[in-house]
C-alpha cells in the first residue's frame, strides 16, 4: 500500500477501494477462485464484492477463462467488425426483447454518457433528470447533486456539481429528483415541460446501498416521461443479468426507451453497452447524427468473456439459487443483529443486499445516509478479520455469486455473530 500511495491518488484506481468509508488498509488481492479471493499472503476471503457486480459466476470460472484464452490466441484487438460482437449482441438483445439494436462501449460510464447524448440528439432537448444518490458513472453531467433547497423551493435553486472540475454550466443541465418520490419528478417536469430530454434511473438502487423502487415510483416514471415526450433510460449496469436474465426490466415489467448495461455483460472484462429500438439506435453514428466511437469497443477478448458468462447464465440460470442464498443470508444477519441488540434494516433484491445500521426503513437517499456509519465500519472490519470480504462502504450493495454455497453461508453467518456484536459497541443509529 505504501508503494501504491506513491503511484496512485489514494493508492487506488477507483475511490471506494481505498477504504476511506471504513478506515484501515485494503488487502491486496492476488487471485480469485469461485466465491473466494486470496490476498498476497494467501489469506482467503469469502467475496461479496465480486468486482462490484460482474462476477456473478464466481471468480475464474473455467469456461469463461477458456473462452478468454481462446479469443486471446486469435488476436487481442482488431478495430474492425468480428463475429463475437454479433454473438454477444444477440444474447443481450434476446434477454431484452424491447431492445432491437445495441452499441458496445468499454465501461458503464461510457454507456450512460452515450445514452444521454442519444436522448438529447433524438429529442433536441438539453435537460436531463437524475435521482439523488443514483450513480451512473463519472461523466461531467452526472456528477451533480441537488442544489440547496432545489426540491423544497420548487426546483428553481438549480443543481450543483458534486465534484470539483465539473463546470456549473454542466450541472445546470442536470435536474435532480428524489428517488421513490413521484411528486419530485412531476415538479421538475412542470417547471421545464418541453426541455427535458430524458430521465435516467437505477431500477433498483445499488449505489446508495440497495433501495428497491416502489410500484408508484415506477409507474410515475413511465407516465410522466411519456406524457412529456422525454425518454426513460433504465441504467441496468448493475442490475442487468443479475436480478433476472432480463434484469430489472424483466423483474418489474419496465418499458424504458433506452437501457444501459455494463459489469456482467463483460464477464469481468471492460464492457458496457446501450440499446433501444431500431428507430432510436439508428440515430447513432455512422447511421445517424449522434456521434459516439471507441478504439476498443467490441474488443474480442472482452466480448468472449461476456459471451461465455451470458451463455452459462442462460444454460444454468442461477437466479433461484441466488434468491435462496440471499434469503438465508438476510435472515441469518437479522438473527445475528437481534442477538447482539443492534438495530438494522436490510434491503435485498435477489442477490443484491445491504445492511443499514438504522432503526428506520431505508427507502430514499436521506434515510440511507442517516444510518450509523460507525456501526457499519465495526461490522465490516470484524467480518474482514473473520475472512469475509464485504463491500467497504455502508452505501454499496453486497453481491452474491452462483459460486456461493452452504459452506460460504455458514462461515459468513458465524462471522456475522461477531460482526454484529462489534457493531453494537457503536450504539444504535437513527
Ligand atoms: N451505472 C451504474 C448503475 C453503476 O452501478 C455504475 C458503476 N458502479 C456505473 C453506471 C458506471 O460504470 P463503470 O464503473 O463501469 O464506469
Amino acid at each position: 500500500m505504501q508503494r501504491a500511495l506513491k503511484l496512485f491518488p489514494g493508492g487506488v484506481n477507483s475511490p471506494v477501494r481505498a477504504y476511506q468509508a471504513v478506515g484501515g488498509k485494503p488487502p491486496f488481492i492476488a487471485r480469485g477462485e469461485r466465491a473466494l479471493v486470496f490476498d498476497v499472503d494467501d489469506n482467503p476471503f469469502i467475496d461479496y464484492v465480486g468486482s462490484w457486480g460482474p462476477m456473478i459466476l464466481g471468480h475464474a470460472h473455467p469456461q469463461v477463462v477458456e473462452a478468454v484464452q481462446s479469443a486471446a490466441q486469435r488476436g487481442l484487438s482488431f478495430g474492425a467488425p468480428h463475429q463475437l460482437e454479433l454473438e454477444l449482441a444477440e444474447r443481450v438483445l434476446e434477454a431484452y426483447p424491447a431492445c432491437e439494436m445495441i452499441r458496445f462501449v468499454s465501461s458503464g460510464t461510457e454507456a450512460t454518457m452515450s445514452a444521454l447524448r442519444l436522448a438529447r440528439g433524438f429529442t433536441g432537448r438539453d435537460l436531463i433528470v437524475k435521482f439523488r444518490g443514483n450513480y451512473h458513472g463519472h461523466a461531467d453531467g452526472l456528477l451533480v447533486e441537488a442544489g440547496s433547497g432545489l426540491l423544497a423551493t420548487g426546483g428553481t435553486a438549480g443543481s450543483a456539481p458534486s465534484s470539483a472540475g465539473v463546470p456549473q454550466a454542466f450541472a445546470d443541465l442536470t435536474l435532480v429528483a428524489e428517488y421513490n418520490d413521484p411528486s419530485s419528478i412531476e415538479q421538475l417536469f412542470s417547471l421545464h415541460p418541453r426541455s427535458i430530454a430524458a430521465v435516467i434511473f437505477e431500477p433498483v438502487v445499488g449505489n446508495t446501498g440497495v433501495i428497491p423502487p416502489s410500484p408508484a415510483f415506477l409507474e410515475a416514471l413511465h407516465t410522466i416521461t411519456r406524457q412529456h415526450g422525454a425518454l426513460l433510460i433504465a441504467d441496468e449496469v448493475m442490475t442487468g443479468f443479475r436480478l433476472a436474465k432480463g434484469g430489472a426490466v424483466e423483474r418489474y415489467g419496465l418499458k424504458p426507451d433506452l437501457v444501459t448495461w455494463g459489469k456482467i455483460i463483460g464477464g469481468g472484462l471492460p464492457v458496457g453497452a446501450y440499446g433501444g429500438t431500431g428507430a432510436l439506435m439508428q440515430q447513432v453514428a455512422p447511421s445517424g447524427p449522434v456521434y459516439q466511437a471507441g478504439t476498443l469497443s467490441g474488443n474480442p477478448v472482452a466480448m468472449a468473456a461476456g459471451l461465455a458468462t451470458l451463455r452459462l447464465l442462460s444454460e444454468h440460470p442461477p437466479y433461484a439459487q441466488l434468491e435462496a442464498y440471499g434469503q438465508e443470508l438476510e435472515s441469518g444477519l437479522r438473527i445475528a443483529a437481534e442477538r447482539a441488540g443492534v438495530a438494522i434494516n436490510i434491503n435485498r433484491v435477489g442477490s443484491m443486499i445491504t445492511v443499514f445500521f438504522s432503526k428506520t426503513p431505508v427507502t430514499s437517499y436521506n434515510t440511507a445516509v442517516s444510518s450509523n456509519r460507525k456501526a457499519f465500519s465495526h461490522f465490516f472490519h470484524a467480518l474482514l478479520d473473520h475472512g469475509v470480504y464485504w463491500p467497504p462502504s455502508p452505501f454499496e450493495a453486497a453481491f452474491i455469486s452462483a459460486a456461493h454455497g452452504q459452506k460460504e453461508l455458514a462461515i459468513t453467518l458465524a462471522a456475522a455473530e461477531t460482526a454484529m456484536a462489534a457493531a453494537a459497541t457503536a450504539g444504535n443509529g437513527s
